[in-house]
């Protein structure tokens, strides 16, 4: 997007850029630009958030009253280019998802003891919606929580749940009540991942990757007080945070770097004289300037509190299709270098070797492994998790179609 910058905001981009260049180590900036999934490593995203917090940077979305930046639009839309562009590391999932459900359904005291600690990645949370016989349906979720004294006591299962295996906190749905009206009886629920009865299991990517886990829960018990807004009525939160998770992310400045990246060092000179190639190439970076219009607007509606309703799914589903797509150009312009190279990993779905796996052994060290193939792997779920692409193809049909 050609921003036509203010002179503020151009004196805030420098602000970034400088701030990038002195506080990323080496370390730092190989773990951001060598990140093979959506989330770069833990121990990275810590050191990372820390830095951010004492800069006073933690949250640029959240309001200035809990410790956010209350940035423009224009101005978190500079910040993630430069962060980008600079290879900084991915910020926790919590700042993004369940803080601002937090800010507008929790209670004082959730607030006060949550948010603070959320800013400092002190609590690295992770998402507990979907079960195994609950994914798209997910007003079928079935792990039941029942009211014992001042706790509710919780048996069932969690899958697919990323970071669980180094999340200290859960957001979780849970069914409190059952009735006629699936999405009555939910109840949106906060839970400390260190109580006894929790099982974390993990779940292997095709790209060897350990970021999903199955969970299993037997009597666990969690307490009243953290419930998010009210028993039963659940689905309501659930439903203002999946807006935030489908249209809050920014994609379109991640796909420039790339589609950058594949043009200048990825891609040699032949390919590059090939029309095949440039023609697709063209073509997908009209799409993503399409999508970084779009995003505007949605961060607009989003930072003004305005419903982005059916937007977010158009911004989901162009998004991750796009993100495929860069990741398979990426792919045919790596040619032979686009080998996998995963020593510490044995088959996808085999057992797990040396894990935590630390980047050298997702990477011999070179960015274009970490786009292609790993990132190509990793991409193949885009279109699947944060409520799969066929459901956001409904929605969408039904709120703009009237279908
Ligand atoms: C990498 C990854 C990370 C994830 N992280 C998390 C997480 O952190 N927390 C969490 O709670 N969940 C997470 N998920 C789960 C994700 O939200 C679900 O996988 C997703 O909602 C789809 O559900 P499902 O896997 O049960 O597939 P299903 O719902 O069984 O769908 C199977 C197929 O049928 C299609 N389909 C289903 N219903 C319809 C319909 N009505 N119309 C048209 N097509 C339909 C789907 O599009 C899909 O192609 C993650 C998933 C992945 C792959």
């Amino acid at each position: 997007m050609n921003l036509g910058l203010s002179p503020q905001d151009a004196a805030f981009r420098d602000e970034v850029r400088a701030f990038l260049d002195s506080a990323l180590t080496p370390k730092l900036r190989r773990a951001g630009t060598l990140m093979t999934s959506v989330y770069c490593d833990h121990d990275a995203q810590l050191e990372w958030q820390a830095l951010l917090h004492r800069r006073g940077w933690a949250a640029p979305s959240w309001p200035t009253e809990h410790g956010g930046c209350d940035w423009s639009v224009i101005q978190r839309y500079i910040f993630t280019r430069e962060r980008l562009l600079a290879g900084a590391p991915t910020s926790p999932l919590g700042i993004n998802m369940v803080g601002p459900a937090i800010m507008r359904f929790g209670n004082d005291a959730q607030k006060a003891f949550f948010l603070p600690r959320m800013l400092t990645g002190e609590h690295f949370w992770c998402q507990g919606y979907s079960e195994p016989q609950a994914g798209s349906d997910l007003a079928a979720l079935a792990m039941r929580a029942v009211r014992d004294g001042d706790d509710l006591v919780c048996t069932g299962t969690k899958i697919w749940t990323t970071h669980a295996n180094v999340a200290n906190w859960m957001f979780c749905l849970v069914r409190t009540t059952t009735g006629p009206r699936r999405q009555q009886g939910i109840t949106f629920l906060l839970i400390d991942m260190d109580s006894p009865g929790i099982d974390v299991k993990p779940i292997v990517m095709s790209s060897g990757e350990w970021v999903q886990n199955q969970i299993f829960f037997d009597e666990v018990r969690v307490p009243l007080a953290n419930i998010v807004g009210h028993i039963d009525d659940g689905w309501t939160v659930a439903k203002y945070l999946l807006e935030y998770e489908r249209g809050g992310t920014a994609y379109a400045a991640e796909l420039q770097v790339k589609l950058d990246a594949i043009r200048r060092n990825l891609a040699g000179d032949a390919l590059l004289d090939d029309p095949l190639f440039t023609a697709r190439l063209a073509e997908t970076e009209i799409e993503v300037e399409v999508l970084d219009a779009m995003e505007a607007e949605i961060l607009a509606a989003l930072g003004d509190d305005r419903a982005i309703g059916a937007d977010a799914s158009m911004m989901k589903i162009l998004g991750t299709e796009l993100q495929q797509r860069v990741t398979e150009l990426a792919l045919d312009a790596a040619g032979p270098m686009a080998r996998a190279y995963q020593p510490g990993v044995a088959v996808p779905g085999g057992p797990i070797v040396g894990y935590p796996i630390v980047l050298d052994d997702y990477c011999s060290g070179q960015p274009w492994q970490a786009i292609a193939p790993l990132r190509y792997l990793n991409e193949r779920a885009g279109t699947i998790y944060a409520g799969a692409n066929e459901i956001q193809r409904g929605i969408l049909a039904k709120a703009e179609l009237g279908l």
